[in-house]
């Protein structure tokens, strides 16, 4: 509980935004929750902890060069052709989020799909009913995305997410197998931040396993990569509260080319449809 900021004097649960007695706006839940003096205080040890440890290997300037890469990396939302040509039809077209979907009856869960299962459970506990107003991205620092959501990366814009976004230290469902959180423990502190300590984040999470001098590349590759052995894709993840269109987007990108020239012409199209919008698109090799 919060007391409401405008000074009414009604406390309010950390997952509601606006105020029931008087109607002010206390700020996406979210950022509410990452900006709780425990999460703050425990991210501030764990990023304090992971300096010292630094030093002690002698490699604290550079983690540091890294955490000043990664306060200006971007948010990525990786798509299907197909998802990415509806985003940018027109601009009163919505991310949809699985919940969303599966809703509004336009897709239905599997129940053998293992992800399919847990994302709900997941996400009562890390947004407890605001679940679906939360969109998911990956921190990057090349613009490339999560490849196994599909092939198209949209770039959001900072200033059209920062206020509203945060940022979790590792795929959300991937997270809770890791630290084995049940329905009923509170959620571990210090493992996710508002978007402007995102490079604090990341060097709690990663500076350890930085032994010399990197590129952006590798910056990029310590942040987000796919693990072959377990299958999995390692990242920072993004929740954005709220609607998000396609003037959320700057920059669309894609492949040079698709395998298959019906998806190289519609490809094609998307490109145009994003040069009308007068968003930047980027091809990859
Ligand atoms: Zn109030």
């Amino acid at each position: 509980m919060t007391l409401c900021t405008s000074g009414c004097g009604s406390e309010i649960p950390i997952n509601v935004r606006i105020c029931p007695a008087c109607g002010m706006d206390n700020a996406c839940p979210n950022v509410r929750a990452a900006s709780q003096p425990a999460e703050v205080d425990a991210l501030d040890h764990r990023y304090s902890e992971a300096l010292n440890r630094a030093a002690q290997r002698g490699t604290r300037a550079i983690v540091l060069d890294f955490q000043a890469a990664v306060d200006q990396s971007v948010a990525v939302n990786a798509l299907s052709l197909d998802e990415a040509e509806r985003i940018l039809k027109a601009s009163n077209k919505l991310f949809q989020t699985f919940a969303a979907r599966i809703s509004a009856g336009s897709q239905s869960p599997c129940t053998t799909d293992y992800y399919d299962m847990v994302r709900p459970r997941v996400e009562a506990l890390l947004f407890p009913y605001y679940g679906q107003e939360i969109r998911f991205a990956a921190l990057s620092l090349t613009y490339d995305g999560l490849t196994s959501f599909g092939p198209i990366a949209l770039i959001l814009s900072e200033q059209a997410i920062a206020c509203r976004s945060t940022v979790l230290e590792d795929n959300s469902v991937h997270f809770f197998q890791d630290h084995k959180t049940d329905l009923l423990a509170d959620f571990p502190p210090g493992y996710r931040a508002t978007w402007s300590r995102r490079g604090m984040l990341a060097v709690a999470k990663l500076a350890d396993q930085i032994s010399g001098p990197l590129d952006r590349r590798g910056y990029h590759n310590l942040l987000l990569h796919h693990d072959a052995t377990t299958g999995r894709e390692h990242c920072i993840e993004v929740h954005i509260f709220g609607a998000c269109n396609l003037h959320t987007v700057n920059i669309v990108r894609g492949p040079k080319r698709f395998r298959r020239n019906a998806d190289q012409v519609r490809w094609n199209d998307l490109q145009y449809r994003a040069h009308s919008h007068g968003l930047t698109v980027e091809l990859t090799p």
